[in-house]
């Protein structure tokens, strides 16, 4: 049976030019970028020109990339690292981030280093701007705000241009997750001021365990990992040559194929939902379907017996999705973020992520299936 993969939120398929790219790396790039032989410079070659072309992307200068394992060590890094180094004595953040970023929290919180506060958001997610301006005013110490571009749940959008504008009109640095967005929409870091984001190639069908931080010029934090003078003395260890030029690859092809992907994917889950309204009765949405995440639909069903089990009878007839978030640990606890937003609420959730690789054929077996379930 073939399966049909609708967890693109949790993690993407490598496209195959990347794979192409990485092997070819692999087979012919063994080098260690720190070496000053020919295999060494080679590959520091590489490795800066995969920088270059991720620079060129976002619109912003290759000495503000910094190459991480992925998004989860990107928002550690600079949310604790801001705290030691740039003396942030406050950080307003969401109840609705990655646990990246909440549990980066919790230990600062507990270290005693830095006061954290919590903008209030809506039922759709979408935070209240007003009361973020108000925390900023009532500040009187160094703050910086730290809030996801799209989340990964249920896929609203924040006004990156009109936070940016908030923080800066109030003296805040801003940080923000955009693992969700990086490929997916353009960001032009030229144009909007940001001085902290993290990306994961995983997200963008590049490989796993890559991913960078941009780091504004003006803030310039210390070193997270202690070690080598890698990544210009910011994070000690020998590069992932592999993923960084995997990653690179991958973005560049994500922004070249960006409208024809975009339409593609919203095409399928606008269709996706109304199937899923004409075929199963009490469908709602988590967050904001319309304004949201182009390819994140997160769908509740009315509370029933069948429900408990849904996940595991969607995998059962081939079809993978998620509850909430990919969950770390193998179990489905339940999603922080449809908790915050639906305290009450004893639906079940269902989040499908598309990517353009999925048909109609696809969604229209997903529905028939559905329906059969419920
Ligand atoms: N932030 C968001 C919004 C995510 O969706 C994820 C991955 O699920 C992460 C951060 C973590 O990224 P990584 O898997 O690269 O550590």
């Amino acid at each position: 049976m073939k399966r049909i993969y609708l967890d693109n939120s949790a993690t993407t398929p490598i496209d195959p030019l990347v794979l192409e790219s990485m092997t070819t790396a692999m087979t012919e790039n063994y080098g260690n970028p720190s070496s000053i032989h020919a295999e060494g410079r080679k590959a520091r070659a590489t490795i800066e020109e995969a920088r270059k072309r991720i620079a060129n992307q976002l619109n912003c200068s290759i000495g503000e990339i910094f190459f991480t394992s992925g998004g989860t060590e990107a928002s550690n890094m600079v949310l604790k690292n801001s705290v030691r180094d740039l003396g942030v004595g406050h950080i307003i953040s969401s109840p609705l981030e990655h646990h990246c970023v909440l549990h980066s929290l919790d230990s600062i919180k507990e270290s005693g280093a830095a006061r954290i506060s919590f903008v209030k958001v809506d039922r759709e997610g979408k935070v209240d701007l007003d009361h973020l301006r108000e925390l900023l005013a009532a500040a009187n110490e160094k703050t910086l705000v730290s809030l996801m571009h799209a989340n990964n749940e249920v896929g609203t959008l924040l006004p990156l241009d009109e936070v940016s504008k908030i923080c800066q009109d109030n003296g805040a640095l801003f940080h923000t997750d955009t693992v969700q967005t990086i490929g997916y929409y353009p960001i032009d870091l030229d144009k909007i001021p940001i001085s902290f984001l993290a990306g994961s190639a995983h997200k963008f069908y590049g490989p796993k365990g890559i991913g960078f931080v941009y780091i504004n010029g003006d803030n310039i934090i210390k070193p997270y990992l202690d070690g080598g003078a890698q990544e210009r003395n910011m994070r000690g260890g020998t590069e992932n040559l592999y993923g960084i030029v995997g990653m690179a690859t991958a973005l560049e092809l994500a922004y070249v194929n960006l409208e024809a992907r975009q339409k593609q994917i919203r095409l399928l889950r606008d269709y996706l939902g109304v199937q899923l309204e004409n075929n199963v009765p009490g469908v709602e949405y988590n967050g904001d379907p319309i304004g949201g995440h182009y390819k994140i639909l997160s769908v509740s069903f009315p509370k029933s017996p069948k429900g408990e089990m849904l996940l595991m009878n969607l995998d059962m007839a081939g079809i993978s999705a998620s509850g909430g978030s990919a969950c770390s640990s193998g179990i489905d606890v339940g999603s922080h973020v449809v908790g915050h937003l639906h305290p009450d609420s004893e639906r079940h959730t269902v989040r499908f992520s598309l990517n353009h690789h999925n048909t109609k054929e696809e969604i229209d077996y997903v529905v028939k299936e559905l329906k059969k379930m419920l």
